[in-house]
């Protein structure tokens, strides 16, 4: 097989897996704010409370051949679920193709499996980017149930990657940037209290380690990234007439919106902003 072709057959795989992580999100979306288990009882319609059959629960394709209606009582299946997976779907084989170099580059064997935790770390962050964001919207909220373990499986793959490694430069990078993002978010809580929530600064503590990892650049834009993007939106929205006030808008969205430009763009977003202030 050619580079291409592996590439390629890569991309399809991590494309499916985004697909299928996706069909579960929707589950975690729709049952954490009701306070239920994610695992059982499986899934129902709604409407006539008829098992989900496998058949009609692969990702995205079983929507479709149901035009989007339950297979029972033509109960209507929201469009919803197929634009999670698909975000989910994209998602995951955008972090695949961010990290490949890295990990095609990786020189030995435990630089390898390294560069693959971190790889994993990202697909998990991914995931409860595209959760926590839907349950944001639904329910302005962003629940501890996924915001906290988050924390945990953050420093246990990037720790276990730097241990891996033998490098603790990007790790020490990550710790610190969760205390910077959660420092500075609590202090803008007691500041200006009902304008962020405590979801909110916990979430920022998560978003800094990631954000860390990859580099100061990427921390720096991924932190204002938010502000910029919700300022905007929320200018917007003014101007329409749709809000009197940005507290009407969830922030968790544009936190994660904000961090997932710095992860991409961050480093060519802050040489262009050092450039263009005369700072390099
Ligand atoms: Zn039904």
């Amino acid at each position: 097989m050619s580079p291409l072709d592996l590439a390629a057959l890569g991309s399809v795989t991590i494309a499916l897996f985004g697909l299928a992580i996706g069909s579960f999100l929707n589950v975690v979306a729709y049952r954490v704010p009701l306070g239920l288990s994610v695992v059982s009882p499986p899934s129902a319609c709604p409407g006539c409370g008829a098992p989900i059959e496998a058949r009609d629960n692969i990702p995205l394709l079983s929507w479709i051949l149901l035009r989007g209606k339950c297979r029972h009582c033509a109960e209507p299946i929201s469009a919803r679920y197929i634009v999670v997976e698909t975000i989910t779907g994209v998602a995951f084989v955008g972090v695949a193709l961010l990290f490949l170099p890295g990990i095609l580059a990786a020189a030995s064997g435990p630089s390898l499996v390294s560069r693959v935790l971190v790889l994993v770390a990202f697909l998990y962050l991914a995931a409860v980017s595209v959760a926590l964001t839907a349950i944001d919207i639904d329910v302005r909220r962003l629940p501890d149930r996924i915001v906290l373990p988050s924390y945990g499986v953050g420093v246990v793959l990037l720790g276990a990657a730097a241990i891996v490694g033998g490098d603790f430069t990007s790790f020490l990078r990550a710790l610190a940037g969760a205390a910077i993002l959660f420092v500075f978010y609590f202090l803008l809580a007691l500041i200006k209290p009902g304008g962020m929530g405590m979801g909110d600064v916990k979430l920022a503590g998560v978003l800094g380690l990631f954000l860390g990892q990859l580099g100061w650049a990427e921390l720096a834009v991924g932190a204002a990234g938010a502000f910029l993007l919700g300022g905007i939106f929320g200018v917007v929205l003014m101007i329409g007439g749709r809000a009197k006030r940005r507290s009407a808008i969830p922030f968790g969205p544009w936190m994660f919106a904000g961090a997932w430009l710095g992860i991409f763009a961050g480093a060519p977003i802050a040489n262009s902003y050092l450039t263009l202030v005369g700072l390099t």
